[in-house]
């Protein structure tokens, strides 16, 4: 495709970790493929992430940030914390609404950019749950592009739930969902209690209900999935959208597709890890090829203390090596006070001197550590970008989706794609140190179960790989995809022009 240099492309992402990460890897992208002038406009903390990412990332060089003035106080936020991770979750409703303050300044971004350009952007590519940029895209003239950084199984699943309230007092726990087949049923137990709560007129529903609302009025919507990986996912979402839907993903670091690579050294996150990827590959050297367990809730979920107990418990009673990022459960503060109440009496000293366990807290070097060939599966919150860097090394999962569209992305993974087991659901469930146990049995114990998975995992790996594939005359799907994303907005550019 005739490369178009002075185009140039507006990104709006939401001020999550989950959400900051493809949106860079999209700017990257396009970018590199196209030459276009990328910006990514979002608020203070959020740009200190970025830098700190586009820092460590020679590709990223090019694209130019925007900072979105925001003053966490005025929304009764602690100072500097517009971002999930940095807030408890009892106050991340109110970074939801809040962000729609971000409506004026961006507003000004986008005339202050046709002004200095002479024309409107190309496009605007706005986060799922920034719906409100569609109306600043159309009042300027330009295209707005919603951009949902999770799959299309779980996005279906999340934007049809929301729109379809109230889900509490059914008379069955198990339901159908509209836009999807009544043969697909989902089980209260796989909601969100917020969701499960909701009921159009609560602080939740009033953010989500319009900011879908608004993005379903979109020019298109771009994926962060492959077509070939979620067949029956992406025709839902596309019925349901009525929108073109484009698979661009997943958006992973081009450093985990290579397969010459033995190791991958260099995190992309911005963020300072708990303990350095050199340390950390050093620790999995010492054990055999697939025997080690990482466990991980991603950059802002946790567990609760008598979760985290049994969890323990059971992990040291597995016997298995493990990788474990800790972050204090629910209600407990980050000084990792009263420690006793939720790991049991020196677990962490134990693990250590044994090496059975590495314990690293606050944040993981997740991409080397998923890439060492001694990883044998992962225990994650199934958040969409964990899974997909999971799956691409072919590790299957032990699922504990916790919120988002989490539970359906587990339900995908176990229904469609059989590459996992789900232990339990949610921070309110009880489980055993017998029930942990068994199920890291039953996905690394070597059994039939844990053979199926590991070989649907490699195979969803190198559908993936193919998706992504840019060797030889054959673009993989997703890079068609891109191509015909951006010959779509060049078209509609003429027609507005
Ligand atoms: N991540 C990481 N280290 C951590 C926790 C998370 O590098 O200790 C990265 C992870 O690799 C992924 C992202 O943060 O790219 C988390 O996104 P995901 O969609 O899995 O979950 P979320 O944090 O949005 O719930």
């Amino acid at each position: 495709m005739e490369s178009r240099k002075e185009e140039h492309i507006v990104m709006l992402p939401f001020m999550a970790q989950g959400h900051l990460i493809p949106f860079l890897a999209l700017a990257n992208q396009i970018q590199g493929r196209y030459g276009f002038k990328i910006t990514i406009a979002t608020t203070p903390l959020n740009l200190r992430y970025l830098k700190a990412a586009i820092s460590k990332n020679s590709n990223s060089t090019q694209i130019h940030l925007f900072e979105l003035p925001f003053n966490s106080c005025d929304h009764g936020l602690p100072p500097n914390t517009e971002n999930t991770e940095a807030l408890p979750l009892n106050q991340i409703a109110s970074l939801f609404h809040a962000s729609a303050s971000l409506e004026l300044p961006f507003r000004g971004l986008i005339q202050d950019v046709s002004v200095r350009d002479g024309s409107p952007p190309l496009c605007i590519i706005s986060d799922v749950f920034m719906g409100w940029a569609t109306e600043v895209a159309k009042s300027c003239g330009t295209a707005n592009i919603t951009f949902t950084t999770g799959g299309a199984y779980g996005t279906a699943a999340y934007v049809s739930l929301w729109q379809h309230l109230p889900h509490r007092g059914r008379d069955k726990d198990e339901f159908n969902l509209p836009g999807f087949p009544d043969s697909c049923t989902f089980h209260i137990t796989q909601l969100h209690h917020f969701l499960r709560a909701a009921d159009g007129t609560d602080y939740w529903s009033r953010f989500f209900q319009p900011q879908i609302g608004h993005s379903l009025k979109s020019f298109g919507w771009l994926c962060n999935t492959a077509e070939e990986i979620e067949p029956f996912g992406l025709d839902v979402l596309r019925r349901y959208t009525e929108l073109p839907v484009w698979c661009i993903g997943p958006l992973l670091p081009p450093c985990m597709l290579s397969r010459n690579s033995s190791r991958v050294i260099g995190q992309h996150t911005g963020r300072e890890p708990g303990v350095s990827p050199e340390k950390c590959l050093e620790w999995l050297d010492l054990h055999e090829e697939k025997s080690v367990l990482y466990i991980s809730f991603g950059s802002q979920n946790t567990i609760s203390s008598s979760q985290m107990m049994a969890l323990a418990l059971g992990l040291e009673d597995s016997k298995k090596p493990f990788v474990w990022v800790i972050r204090p459960p629910v209600g407990f503060n980050l000084r990792g006070e009263f420690k006793s109440e939720w790991l049991p009496p020196g677990f962490e000293e134990r693990m250590g001197s044994s090496n059975q366990g590495l314990v690293v807290h606050g944040w993981a070097p997740q991409l080397e550590i998923l890439c060492h060939k001694s990883i044998a599966a992962f225990l994650s919150h199934c958040g969409w970008n964990s899974i997909m860097e999971s799956l691409s090394q072919g590790v299957p999962i032990i699922g504990w989706p916790l919120a988002a569209e989490q539970g359906y992305n587990a339900k995908l993974l176990v229904e469609e794609m059989a590459v996992c087991v789900e232990i339990t659901r949610g921070v309110e469930s009880s489980i055993s140190r017998d029930e942990v146990r068994e199920v890291i049995e039953r996905v690394m114990g070597g059994g039939h179960k844990a053979e199926e998975m590991k070989k649907k995992a490699g195979e969803i790996g190198e559908l993936i790989r193919a998706a992504l594939s840019e060797e030889g005359t054959q673009k993989g799907s997703s890079h068609r995809a891109m191509d015909d994303f951006v010959s779509a907005l060049l078209t509609n550019k003429q027609g507005l022009a």
